[in-house]
């Protein structure tokens, strides 16, 4: 038996730049790429799931790539354990021995359980596993306040973070030359190959490029650089649209940053955000399901079902609500103006717990993401860490005014807007407003 090392792929789909991926090939073992399609993710899905589909596309492209350069990747369709398990039976069949599995680290609940139990697998049967930083340029231990605990509020934490990067002389931001190093494992391609899509019990659609059209630009110096003045304006293309990239790896983070340093203050910042929302998660696991600050947890929420579904079809009769919700549906993709309105709305006009909408957007969003969406949720509904004040009440025609003046993006989506087809309010602003005010003030004053 000769000794090879595993490398793991989840949320990193791509060969540059990949830190683990390098690190692995440095430990001077021949390496093979695997992926799980994990079925305790998969089997609560629909059929037809475009970020499914999304994944396959890129494995697909993975696949080519690893084979291209000699390599090969095994791609099973398990829970992990049980498909890592399969991986180093096929592995052993043809004489190779794992006596290494290097993956990159994930910061969020389900990622953390599911990795100690596999560390416990490895630790028993002798393979050593290895964790590595890819997804973000700061892990969340790196930035914490000087006396040892995590950030609460976004504008400390993003001071602490530049610090932080400026101590390691820039180091984090620097791109790894993947295959400078090592080699590849001699794996034949039948060895566990990447099942259809069919096989695992989805519709061949789901993998259409056409479902994740709203993310396919190609990300120009540009729109970066005016990303400052255009970001708020939904009838542009004034934001990137990396986040699905983001989100399952297909770009580097550290590529993205250091364009980000190149260019806008302001983007790079958005991507700090993103890093200080993954950190809140990986500190407060609770906040996934409860609210951060626990006395929100005392809202009266209403249980209003006919609300919820007005809300969800884009039919609330408040037109950027609406468009909003109707370009999620459509596409997958909603602006983040039109995000902040939307839950916004849900968590005071409607007065539905912002629960309900974060599972609605988990199910709808190809850029899902639990810590984003759920840091953005909580932000909207008051509840969370540097949360809008809850007395603060986004009015959806000021908006609509200030950020789709001419109806551009409304007009888009809503095309019955203005005629006597379009859906009359389902709440009046005034009245929901202090409603609100009242409802929240009621509960977070309580003894
Ligand atoms: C209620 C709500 C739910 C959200 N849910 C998600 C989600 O599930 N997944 C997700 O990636 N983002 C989420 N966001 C954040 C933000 O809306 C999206 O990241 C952004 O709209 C994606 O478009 P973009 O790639 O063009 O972003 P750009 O504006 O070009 O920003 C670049 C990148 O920075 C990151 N980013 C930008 N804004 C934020 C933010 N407020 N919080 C965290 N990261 C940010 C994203 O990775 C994004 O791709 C949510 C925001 C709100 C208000």
């Amino acid at each position: 038996m000769s000794s090879v090392s595993i490398f793991w792929h989840r949320r990193d789909l791509r060969i540059d730049d990949n830190r683990g991926l390098a690190a692995a090939r440095q430990s001077g073992l021949p390496v093979v790429g695997f992926f799980c399609f994990d079925r305790n993710i998969l089997d609560r899905l629909p059929t037809l799931d475009r970020r499914v589909g999304f994944i396959h596309h890129h494995i697909e492209r993975l696949t080519e790539a690893y084979a291209e350069q000699g390599g090969h990747l095994m791609t099973v369709h398990a829970r992990p354990l049980d498909g890592l398990k399969a991986a180093i039976a096929a592995l052993s069949a043809r004489g190779l021995e794992v006596t290494e599995i290097h993956t990159n680290r994930d910061y969020a609940p389900y990622p953390v359980q599911r990795d100690a139990e596999i560390a416990a697998f490895a630790a028993e049967s002798g393979i050593a596993f290895h964790l590595h930083e890819d997804h973000v340029i700061l892990p969340p231990e790196a930035v914490l306040k000087d006396d040892g605990t995590p950030y609460t509020v976004f504008t400390p934490y993003s001071r602490k973070w530049h610090r932080v990067l400026e101590s390691f002389g820039g180091a984090p931001l620097e791109t790894v030359d993947t295959l400078s190093e090592g080699s590849w494992a001699s794996v034949p391609p039948e060895a566990l190959p990447l099942p259809s899509l069919e096989s695992m019990g989805f519709d061949g659609a789901s993998g259409d490029p056409d479902g994740w059209d709203a993310f396919s630009h190609p990300l120009e110096d540009g729109i970066i650089r005016e990303y400052a003045d255009q970001r708020d304006t939904p009838s542009k293309r004034g934001t990137t649209r990396m986040s699905l990239h983001l989100r399952f790896g297909t770009r580097s983070i550290r590529e993205l940053a250091q364009r980000g340093m190149a260019h806008s203050d302001k983007w790079l910042t958005e991507l700090i955000w993103r890093e200080f929302y993954q950190a809140i998660l990986h500190h407060f696991p609770h906040s996934a399901s409860d609210a951060f600050r626990a006395k929100y947890d005392r809202i009266p929420w209403r249980q209003d079902e006919e609300g919820f579904a007005a809300w969800c079809e884009g039919r609330t009769g408040y037109p950027l609500v609406d468009a909003g919700m109707r370009e999620l549906n459509a596409t997958g993709f909603m602006h983040n103006r039109v995000r902040m309105v939307v839950a916004s709305f849900l968590c005071k006009h409607l007065l539905i717990d912002w629960r309900w909408g974060e599972r609605y957007f988990a199910e709808k969003l190809l850029d899902y993401e639990l810590a984003s969406n759920v840091g953005g949720w909580q932000w909207a509904s008051g509840s969370g860490c540097d949360a809008a004040p809850y007395f603060r009440v986004f009015n959806p025609e000021s908006q609509m005014k200030k950020f789709d003046p001419k109806g551009t993006y409304v007009k888009h989506w809503v095309p019955e807007w203005g005629s006597s087809a379009y859906a009359a309010p389902v709440v009046e602003h005034k009245f929901a407003r202090q409603r609100a005010i009242d409802t929240y003030k009621a509960a977070l004053t309580e003894a």
